[in-house]
């Protein structure tokens, strides 16, 4: 038997990092067991589930790299089948018509709370055949009266759960549609998961579900309930806490591979090694080994990642997610330094992608106004000597590289007996706008010399300016 494990998003939403970290544990576990991974979109919500969330599920699974093997499966599209199990249920005597109004069931409830008991619907259909005409009803499950039900929870442990602290449960609504411990049960059935990894949200739907599995004689899976991520006050992470969309962790600057390593480590480790390729992660991933306990989100240490990232891997391939910023910043990188030279020079600068757009702006386009404080304090009338000397050594070399580049910065701090700040700094502002850039010699030959000379020439018409207006 093949190994299965699934996601089962409600497209309710975005992507959140919890979800996507629940999809990598899962993917992770059926990838390192050769086994196959389903994407399963659990739709029946109808108001709540949108075509504009599940594209955005599957764009965030896709940028994040996790393909699935089977599906998109829809429980929308399913419910004949739900509605057959429902049948068997029925004739198999494991469910009944329960035609309670709701009012009905509040006041047993009530009753129970009353007694000090646990509250839940008191079987008052479960054994009757005395069905009133013409009135709607649901469909219950006949839960078992006595015994327990045990987890041998991958992650949690064993977790025994009475059967008198279990409900029957409605399986179908008054209107037919099926409910969702009741699909999930016939699609993790279906679809042959032998491995069901979920959030721990979810694990007091877990004894019902095994219940109803093992009424239809299913065989049942194993469970790995993940425990939650919380933010930093200790409560489950949501949007108060700042980004929580996989996809926002795109747009505000951040790697797939630095996103995924993060989350992998969020709730799992392996000894104390922090960084691992995909390829480690498969090998070393295992569901025992993950934590017990909720995990904190660290923002401090996703960025210590992602740096990480941005600089070891091939600077081409993070130049492919550079451009996408690039463009996202409308700046047109058809003219200027290719992106991976630009990521070679600036990965140890940043925190973010994101970042680097914004400082690699000056490579592509030029600007009409240096940055206030860095003129103030570098464009002023003893740099007008450096910026002419240096722009006429420049505009004489044959050879426009880093080395030559270099060369001629010293040379001319040695003719006018200066510090080489003293020429680097006015040059720095001039030739990119700002005080800060990477070493200056490179930053040049990233860049046409045309381009260059004629924004020493726009730095020398502003200290005239200046000279001028003192
Ligand atoms: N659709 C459920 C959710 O998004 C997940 C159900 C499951 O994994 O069993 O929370």
């Amino acid at each position: 038997m093949t190994l299965t494990t699934r996601f089962a998003p409600s497209p309710t939403g975005y992507l959140h990092v919890g979800g996507a970290r629940t999809a990598l544990y899962s993917w992770l576990y059926a990838k390192k067991n050769g086994g196959d991974f389903i994407l399963r979109i659990e739709d029946t919500d109808l108001e709540r589930s949108t075509q504009a969330s599940v594209d955005a599920i599957m764009d965030g699974m896709k940028w994040l790299n996790l393909d699935w093997t089977h599906g998109p499966y829809f429980q929308t599209q399913r419910f004949d089948r739900y509605k057959e199990v429902i049948e068997q249920l029925l004739a198999s005597g494991h469910a009944y018509r329960c035609y309670c109004t709701s009012d009905e069931v509040e006041a047993m409830r009530e009753e129970a709370r009353a007694k000090g008991e646990k509250e839940k619907y008191n079987g008052y259909w479960r054994d009757r055949t005395d069905y009133p005409e013409n009135k709607p009803y649901v469909i219950r499950f006949k839960n078992p009266l006595e015994g327990n039900v045990v987890i041998n929870d991958m992650v949690k442990g064993e977790i025994v759960i009475s059967n008198e602290e279990l409900d029957d449960l409605i399986i179908a609504r008054s209107d037919g549609t099926p409910t969702y411990n009741l699909t999930v049960v016939v699609d993790d059935w279906d679809m042959k998961v032998t491995h069901v990894v979920r959030g721990d949200d979810h694990i007091s739907n877990t004894p019902k579900q095994i219940n109803i599995l093992k009424a239809l004689g299913a065989d049942i899976p194993q469970y790995a309930h993940i425990p939650m991520i919380l933010g930093d006050d200790g409560k489950r992470l949501s949007k108060r806490h700042g980004a929580v969309s996989v996809m926002q962790y795109r747009d505000d600057g951040y790697l797939p591979e630095a996103l995924l390593n993060y989350l992998v480590r969020l709730g799992w480790s392996h000894g104390d090694q922090e960084i691992f390729s995909r390829e480690e992660m498969i090998e070393l991933f295992d569901l025992k080994d993950c934590n017990r306990a909720p995990s904190g989100f660290n923002t401090d240490k996703l960025i210590w990642v992602n740096q990480h990232y941005m600089k070891t891997l091939a600077p081409d391939y993070v130049a492919k997610h550079l451009a996408w910023h690039m463009n996202d910043q409308n700046i047109n990188t058809e003219n200027g330094p290719t992106l991976s030279d630009v990521v070679k020079v600036q990965a140890d600068r940043v925190k973010t992608l994101k970042e680097m757009a914004q400082i690699s702006r000056y490579f592509y386009e030029d600007f009409d106004q240096f940055d206030e404080k860095a003129a103030k304090k570098h464009l002023r009338p003893v740099a007008k000597a450096p910026l002419e000397l240096v722009k006429s050594k420049l505009s004489a070399l044959a050879d426009w590289s880093s080395d030559t580049i270099h060369a001629v910065i010293n040379d001319t701090a040695t003719e006018l007996e200066v510090g080489m700040g003293k020429v680097g700094m006015p040059l720095r502002v001039a030739v990119t706008g700002a005080g800060n850039s990477p070493s200056l010699d490179v930053t040049l030959a990233l860049m046409a010399k045309d381009k260059v000379l004629a924004r020493i020439d726009m730095a020398l018409a502003f200290i005239a300016e200046r000279e001028a207006q003192a």
